[in-house]
């Protein structure tokens, strides 16, 4: 079971992560995108760090979500922070005010979020989005909840996910600007959603 601190140190190991992969998000962004994913993570995720660390903190694992999607929502102007802030904050919301949650239920509300991002953005699985992650991840979560190891299966379903974005041409977003050229280029969102699936399951470990 996952409590608040446990989501806690979700976020913070995503907001570490994210500051450490800034650089190549970037690079990612920069071949198909505007070359601004890791500082738009980067600020994002170092709201969401300050405001987690302080001492009136939420106290269950859908509050601390709710208050990470806020965060992300308010500080990063791409497109990506309405997209990740809707993510955290409709699986916060799934999740309600319970005080411990199992991977089963987590995998329950994240399918909640990747809905959520879905409507918002218009992708579908293949369009070369964070989704290609997402789903994938959020379905492996599932599927192994309840034997060993759900968040690291997550995790490498994850990273499958985004590497299968490479040959995709983008469909949603700006690498859709490029058309044929989108291809052959990991998806900047899928990678880190990816990364946001390691820290889970280093947090959850
Ligand atoms: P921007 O494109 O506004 O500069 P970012 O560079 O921070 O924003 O984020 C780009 C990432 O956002 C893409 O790599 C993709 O994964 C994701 N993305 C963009 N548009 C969509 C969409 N409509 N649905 C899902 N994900 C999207
Ligand atoms: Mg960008
Ligand atoms: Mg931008």
């Amino acid at each position: 079971m996952l409590d608040a601190d446990a989501f806690r140190r979700w976020m913070a190991a995503a907001a570490a992560a994210v500051e450490r992969e800034a650089g190549s998000l970037t690079e990612l962004d920069a071949a198909i995108g505007d070359a601004d994913h890791g500082a738009n993570l980067r600020r994002g995720f170092a709201a969401v760090a300050a405001e987690l660390a302080k001492d009136d903190a939420p106290d269950s694992p859908g509050a601390v979500l709710t208050l990470a999607g806020r965060q992300l929502i308010s500080t990063v102007g791409g497109a990506s922070g309405p997209l990740y802030g809707t993510l955290l904050r409709r699986t916060g919301k799934a999740l309600g005010d319970a005080p411990e949650v199992d991977a089963a239920a987590l995998a329950e509300a994240l399918g909640a979020g990747v809905a959520a991002v879905g409507q918002l953005g218009g992708a579908k699985a293949g369009d070369k989005t964070m989704l290609d992650a997402l789903e994938p991840a959020v379905a492996a979560l599932a599927e192994a909840a309840g034997s060993a190891g759900p968040y690291a299966a997550a995790a490498a379903a994850a990273a499958r996910g985004a590497e299968s974005t490479v040959p995709m041409r983008a469909r949603k977003g700006r690498a859709s600007y490029l058309g044929e050229r989108s291809e052959g280029h990991q998806d900047p969102g899928a990678t880190s959603s990816a990364l946001l699936f390691a820290a889970l399951e280093k947090a959850a470990g």
